[in-house]
């Protein structure tokens, strides 16, 4: 008896999106990444109708749970702010993380992310935690976050979309408004810069980069070139390299489209 309240839901999950083929690509070699850093976490993917079933059928394969989500017939509320700004529809669509009540605690992780070592002690911390961005600090980076899923959290979130938008039209602007409380709040809420690191900064900071590189855990490829986009780019292309070589060993030629130099098809 003394256990019973034991009996409550503890399960925790690393949770990505991928709206389509395209994406789907990052959250593969994302999910792979994971495994090879030997989590003890679920893994979990949203999806849209988009994808397509070759590819499903490759996330179900290294994701524990795949679901589908589809902002444009989930609320009437949503879909009246989207007329027009179809900027938003991603932001709408990252919300559906707060849905995914099966778990007590959750971290989100952009598709264009790679973990690089164990990071299941993101998991003490509380929502809402997040990194810097790095173009203005005193904003948190929307690509890793660690929250707890709950229906009333999404519907205020929802709420703060349509009546107000986003300031930047994207995820990161809403949610920054939303937890606009994270700039002042307590350093156990601010991650280290190791569990999101973007490109750009080793430009204008190389030093540091050079310092601290061994101890990045999480990267995060930001703006339009993407690893899966063609070539090791310009971003970090040490990282870069690393998320080649678990797409090479995971990924390339199981799904239509997806060649690589050891294409298996
Ligand atoms: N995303 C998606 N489909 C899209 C665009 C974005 O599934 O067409 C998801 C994906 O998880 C992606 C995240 O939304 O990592 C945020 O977008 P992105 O990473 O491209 O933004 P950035 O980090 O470059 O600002
Ligand atoms: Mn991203």
């Amino acid at each position: 008896m003394a256990f019973a309240s034991l009996a409550t839901n503890t399960t925790e999950a690393f949770v990505t999106l991928a709206t389509n083929d395209d994406y789907s690509l990052g959250a593969l070699v994302l999910g792979y990444s994971l495994r090879e850093a030997t989590t003890s976490k679920k893994l979990h993917c949203m999806i849209t109708e988009q994808v397509t079933t070759p590819v499903r059928e490759q996330l179900q394969r290294v994701y524990d749970d795949v679901s589908i989500v589809d902002v444009l017939a989930s609320n009437d509320e949503a879909n009246l702010a989207l007329i027009g700004r179809p900027d938003l529809a991603l932001a709408f669509t990252k919300l559906n993380c707060w849905r995914l009540t099966q778990y007590s605690k959750a971290v989100f992780l952009d598709a264009d992310t790679l973990v690089l070592r164990n990071v299941d002690e993101l998991f003490e911390r509380e929502e809402f935690s997040a990194a810097p961005d790095i173009g203005w600090p005193d904003f948190f980076n929307s690509g890793v976050f660690v929250y707890r899923p709950n229906e009333e959290t999404y519907r205020a979130l929802l709420h703060k979309a349509t009546t107000e938008g986003s300031f930047d039209g994207a995820d990161q602007g809403l949610l920054n408004s939303f937890f606009s409380g994270w700039r002042e709040a307590s350093s156990a809420f601010r991650l280290s810069f190791i569990y999101n690191v973007t490109g750009g900064i080793f430009y204008t900071y190389a030093a540091a980069y050079k310092k601290l590189r061994d101890q990045v855990k999480i990267v995060h490829f930001i703006g339009t070139q993407k690893p899966w986009r063609g070539g090791v780019g310009i971003q970090m292309p040490e990282f870069a390299q690393i998320w080649h070589r678990i797409y090479e060993r995971h990924v390339a030629g199981t799904v239509p489209g997806s060649s690589g130099t050891e294409t298996i098809a």
